[in-house]
């Protein structure tokens, strides 16, 4: 099944997830790591998708690309439409072809990508080979050009590295490098700093958003750092417990936040105190998020949150609109719906 953008897609949307479950099947009962997100992205656009770990944005991205380990994991509702056409409806063979082709994906963690036994050339030429069906030599050259976009210093000499002689940095822009040699229209970031220390995450950032303006893809990027979201995202969706809690421009999210978990996520951020030119106290959110296998009645983030009252204990509160574009699953925003 082919997807020809240009034909297939009458409006703008890139990708629309809509109702999305994943399941996982375990003897401690059945988790459900993602219930019913609903989330889209257009054309070009950089949608944030933020939240601590266990709380769905990874099996989402997972999902997307239809990766969940299965078993025990299994998908079992909602439409992943990707140019107008529905990805959960693919073949395995199908989505090989969408998989490093028209939708990339760059891991927290190169080393678990990359393939220590062949140079980095190598692997990206064996991308572009099975994809693009190019000569061994201009699939050698476009390598080249990719790594010389990411900012690989002499890249027709470090082509022929391998991964363990370069440093953490340096292979996470060998992922962009690849994730971007087939010129896909969706690149899924899932936590693409997290490993790297602060000024190598600014710097990798920076390149994400400068390939971003150059090839013109989307941006699916997976963070529990609301402060990457701030200078690269133009959209952000808040996911707890395997929901959508909160969704919104970046700049309505920040000046605005409706959802007490938002609004601890931002607490929680490590900026300086420019008021008192220190640094405050870092924040911590109490509690754990919960298992997805043992979710509490009502709103599943009651017993963390510091606004709660009786009804979020016994009543999940729907997703409010309260204003074009801004959502939020609280019983403090249905007054504003
Ligand atoms: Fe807090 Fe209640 Fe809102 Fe949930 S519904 S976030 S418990 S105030």
């Amino acid at each position: 099944m082919d997807i020809a953008p240009e034909e297939s897609m009458p409006n703008r949307m890139l990708l629309e997830i809509r109702g999305l479950k994943t399941f996982f099947y375990t003897c401690e009962g059945v988790s459900k790591a993602v219930d019913g997100v609903d989330l889209s992205i257009g054309r070009g656009e950089t949608v944030g998708i933020v939240g601590e770990s266990g709380c769905g944005k990874s099996v989402t991205a997972l999902s997307i690309l239809r990766l969940v380990p299965d078993p025990p994991g299994r998908i079992v509702g909602g439409e992943i439409d990707f140019n107008g056409k529905n990805l959960l409806q693919f073949k395995i063979s199908e989505m090989r072809k969408v998989r490093g082709d028209q939708i990339s994906m760059i891991f927290q963690e190169p080393m678990t990508s990359l393939n220590p036994l062949f140079t980095i050339g190598f692997q990206i030429s064996e991308i572009l080979r099975l994809h693009k069906d190019l000569s061994k030599g201009a699939a050698w050259d476009r390598s080249v050009e990719v790594l010389k976009m990411v900012g690989i210093p002499s890249p027709e000499k470090r082509i022929r590295d391998y991964p363990h002689h370069l440093s953490g940095g340096m292979r996470q822009r060998v992922m962009i490098a690849m994730s971007i040699a087939c010129e896909p229209s969706l690149i899924i970031a899932d936590e693409p700093t997290t490993a790297l220390d602060v000024t190598i995450q600014a710097q990798i950032l920076d390149i994400m958003c400068d390939l971003k303006e150059k090839t013109g893809a989307s941006v699916l990027l997976i963070t529990h750092n609301l402060g990457v979201i701030a200078d690269t995202a133009a959209k952000v969706v808040v996911m707890y417990a395997g929901k959508v809690v909160e969704q919104a421009d970046v700049e309505e999210i920040f000046e605005n936040p409706r959802h007490p978990y938002t609004a601890a996520l931002m607490k929680a951020l490590p900026y300086p105190d420019e008021a008192a030119g220190s640094k405050k106290e870092l924040y911590v959110i109490p509690g754990i998020v919960p298992s997805p296998a043992h979710l509490p009645p009502g709103c599943k983030f009651h017993n963390r949150c510091a606004s709660a009252f009786a009804r979020c204990e016994k009543e999940e509160p729907p997703l409010f609109r309260i204003a074009p574009g801004h959502l939020a699953r609280c019983w403090l925003a249905e007054k504003c719906a």
